[in-house]
């Protein structure tokens, strides 16, 4: 039978490899089977994506647990943050951080544009009781890159921690986290790592790892402090999603053969395929080239399609698309292609879409 094809943006399609690897024996997670696969997980991430002056700190869940312990432990309340907003995941960093008792300033701009880095750098002059600035690398909402280096430089400049979400980006898009100012990275297993779902992590440089000492904490499960004193010491806090955990130490072992800059430039070839089989059936894209990323394309939903019919009748013939969300959920559409699929498959899914488009 032909599997599915997920083209959304995680969970993804896995390797045969990292199938097998959920499959490891049972075991315990006090014992040193258990910190033997945490410590190689923890070293495969900084390998991949963080050699110099990092330690990673894995969280069981999903990515928004990771990116609420970092924004939650790095800050006090009432400390404020910088939030820059333009897609629906820089509006849960606002959200999540608020909810932490952090006085949120948001710098907004339109889910389609850039952020207004002279707006930013204007608000960090008048404003010193700044703390912090957050923002999304790749906002999934529209798969737009955002300028991660260009505000990092103002954070440094204006000496503030910085915090990324890059729970779409790592493994998809180059990131240099030194050369972005990166204090707080975010990450996940099943998105461009291609792991499976259930466990997610935080790259949080050497010296602001040490000040998160100073934080109060306000929550037992999430404290990027004591979670990365435990792991430290070889056992997790609580219970770990342990089979999330062999897939993730496999997926790792995978990206770091195939290259982190190899596996980017699988996805750029993936998503030119998908663009021009896309732009020959004459749909029309949401973003300008130079803001798409190298894993998600917007498009403008085909004239006579809802996003649910569309959706059925690629499904029906072996393709998960996705929709767009917020005021863009009634004209937009989302292709992602993240996973272990072949550009064989992406063109099946062009010959899906053109069936799909000649039979309506
Ligand atoms: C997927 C994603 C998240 C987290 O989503 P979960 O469902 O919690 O894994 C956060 N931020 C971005 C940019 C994402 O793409």
């Amino acid at each position: 039978m032909k599997r599915t094809i997920l083209l959304n943006p995680g969970p993804v399609n896995i390797s045969e490899r990292v199938r097998q690897a959920l499959l490891r024996e049972d075991i315990c997670h006090r014992e040193d089977d258990f910190a033997r696969l945490m410590a190689s997980i923890r070293s495969r991430l900084l390998r991949a994506f963080a050699p110099n002056d990092f330690t990673s700190v894995l969280i069981s869940g999903s990515g928004t647990a990771a990116l609420e312990a970092a924004i939650s432990s790095s800050l006090d309340r009432g400390q404020r943050l910088l939030v820059v907003v333009n897609g629906v995941y820089g509006e849960r960093i606002a959200r999540i951080a608020s909810l932490h008792g952090i006085d949120v300033k948001a710098v907004r701009a339109e889910w389609t544009a850039r952020p207004d880095l002279p707006r930013i750098e204007q608000i960090l002059e008048e404003d010193r009781s700044i703390q912090a600035l957050a923002m999304v690398h790749h906002e999934t909402t529209t798969g737009l890159i955002n300028p991660v280096r260009e505000v990092g430089a103002l954070a440094k400049r204006h000496r503030k921690h910085f915090l990324v979400d890059s729970i779409s980006g790592l493994g998809g898009e180059p990131l240099d986290l030194d050369a972005a100012g990166i204090d707080l990275c975010v990450g996940t297993a099943n998105k461009c790592v291609q792991g499976v779902p259930g466990v997610a992590f935080v790259l949080v440089r050497d010296t602001t790892m040490e000040q998160l000492s100073t934080v109060q904490p306000r929550s037992l499960y999430l404290s990027l402090w004591e979670n990365r004193h435990a792991q430290e010491t070889g056992e997790p806090l609580f219970t770990p999603a342990i089979p999330a955990f062999y897939g993730l130490d496999e997926a790792l072992a995978e990206l770091i053969e195939e290259g982190v800059e190899a596996r980017t430039q699988r996805y750029a070839r993936a998503s030119a395929l998908i663009r021009q089989g896309c732009g020959a059936l004459g749909l029309s894209f949401l973003l300008p080239p130079e803001y798409r990323s190298h894993t998600i394309t917007s498009m403008n939903l085909p004239p006579g399609f809802t996003y649910r019919t569309l959706h059925d009748q690629l499904k029906a013939r072996g393709f998960v698309i996705y929709a767009g969300q917020g005021h863009l959920a009634p004209t937009i559409f989302r292709v992602a292609n993240m996973g272990d699929v072949t550009l064989d498959e992406y063109q099946e899914f062009i010959q899906a879409l053109t069936d799909v488009l000649n039979t309506h």
